[in-house]
């Protein structure tokens, strides 16, 4: 099993090789800043408690509040979180906003929980975190397995410790309780205004062009749905944890999303054929965008990858190894940590909205996080164009350079 964690700081060196920073903040900029481990007794519904173990990294706030989601999943480790809350710092960080990064994780299968029992765990994770986080110095959002009700109880739960209001202290939050319009798809529609952009550059036209989805949760339903409507993109693959489905005429957005509410899986979609999941990633398409969990495309599957763009929608799907072979063969990979910024920056006007009292309508969140997703795409691209690196590495050297910036005009390092 690979370590996502080692993965991200191999990814860092790399860029502070480049970037000629120093012992100092090498060291201080590989590893997290702050940690806390908690551990959570649920009482579950057939009265006997349950020990869930819980996790909350704030990887660097020299630029701003922590910023980063919590994920509940049964193979959740505290690498995992680490790695999370790394890429969360480049993340805002080359996207330019002021934020920090971090992340929480709760190990858990939220499969096999009631919606009562996901309520206690949530507000059992808030009461042992809540001295830790704060609406300006770490605030959580969903990732995968949670989602704006999960958020809602958290908050609930806060506000209740500390007797007033604070919705700034998550985002993703339902609308009636401070969230902001257009946040339920910004992860994907940010992806979809860097994929536009890395079109435009390389000269392919979207309309008409055919993509492949790994993972059709909040970021690949966004995504497929986005595909038709801004571009005329015909998705002809999707898989989740339980399977996927193919059709080379296209998949209906509609027929699929309602066949996966029913039963849990676009597996046995009657509107296509089977298809594994790894055979999903290998498909003969213009675009792939892995959008389900880390380390997906390896050594091992890299060279079958025929699409002409990766939009990494998930965060950390490409091994190092896997880098360097799309690289070589010349596909086009818009890194996680830009490719997916949207969801990060939308949460960012959120606590912007929640800190003035404020409501944002929707097109002016449409707006704003395309212009902030184009000037990103297009610095990142300039970068790779000028260093001739790949434009993971391109991105690491912008965010890098910011996060230690920040460091050294606070006389951290
Ligand atoms: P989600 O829980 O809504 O969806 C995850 C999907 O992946 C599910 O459909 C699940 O069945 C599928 N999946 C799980 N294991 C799989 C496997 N082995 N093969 C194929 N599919 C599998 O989660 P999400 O919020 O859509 O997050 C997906 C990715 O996007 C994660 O890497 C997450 O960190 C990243 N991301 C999400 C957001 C956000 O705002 N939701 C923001 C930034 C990044």
């Amino acid at each position: 099993m690979s370590n996502p964690f080692a993965t991200a700081q191999r990814q860092f060196d790399e860029a502070a090789a480049i970037l000629g920073l120093s012992t100092a903040e090498r060291a201080f900029l590989r590893e997290p800043m702050r940690e806390l481990h908690v551990r959570i007794p649920v009482r579950m519904d057939n009265g006997e408690t349950q020990v869930f173990q819980g996790y909350r990294v704030q990887y660097n706030d020299a630029r701003g509040p922590a910023k980063g989601g919590i994920r509940w999943h049964p193979e959740e480790t505290v690498d995992t979180v680490r790695a999370l809350a790394a890429w969360m710092t480049w993340k805002t960080a080359v996207v330019g906003i002021p934020l920090g990064g971090g992340k929480g994780g709760v190990v858990c299968d939220p499969k096999w929980l009631s919606a009562r029992e996901k309520e206690r765990l949530a507000r059992g994770y808030i009461r042992q975190i809540a001295s830790f986080i704060g609406p300006v110095s770490d605030v959580p959002a969903p990732d995968v397995y949670t989602d704006p009700q999960i958020m809602a109880w958290m908050l609930d739960e806060y506000e209740a410790i500390e007797q007033t209001h604070r919705s700034g202290v998550i985002t993703g939050k339902p609308l009636p309780l401070g969230g902001i319009a257009g946040r339920e798809d910004a992860t994907a529609r940010g992806g979809m205004y860097a994929l536009r952009e890395c079109a435009h550059q390389l000269g392919i036209d979207l309309t008409g062009a055919t993509a492949a989805i790994q993972g059709f949760g909040n970021a690949g339903q966004h995504a497929h749905r986005l595909l038709g409507e801004l571009f005329g993109t015909k998705v002809v693959a999707a898989s989740d944890s339980m399977g996927g489905v193919y059709s080379p005429e296209g998949l209906d957005f509609d027929a699929l999303l309602e066949h996966k509410q029913r039963t849990g899986s676009v597996a046995g979609f009657s509107g296509g054929s089977a298809i594994s999941n790894e055979n999903v990633l290998c498909l003969d398409v213009d675009v792939l965008l892995p959008s389900a969990l880390e380390n997906v495309l390896t050594v091992e599957n890299a060279g079958e990858v025929s699409a002409k763009i990766v939009a990494e929608l998930a965060n950390g799907p490409t091994s190092p190894e896997a880098d360097q072979i799309l690289f070589a063969q010349g596909v086009y990979v818009i890194p996680d940590f830009l490719c997916n910024a949207g969801g990060v920056t939308v949460s960012w006007m959120e606590q912007v909205q929640n800190a003035s009292l404020d409501k944002w309508p929707r097109n002016r969140v449409y707006q704003e996080l395309d212009a902030i997703m184009t000037e990103s795409f297009g610095a990142v691209h300039a970068m790779r164009t000028e260093r001739k690196v790949h434009t993971r590495l391109a991105a690491y050297l912008i965010a890098v350079d910011r996060v230690a910036e920040a460091c050294r005009l606070r006389g951290w390092v």
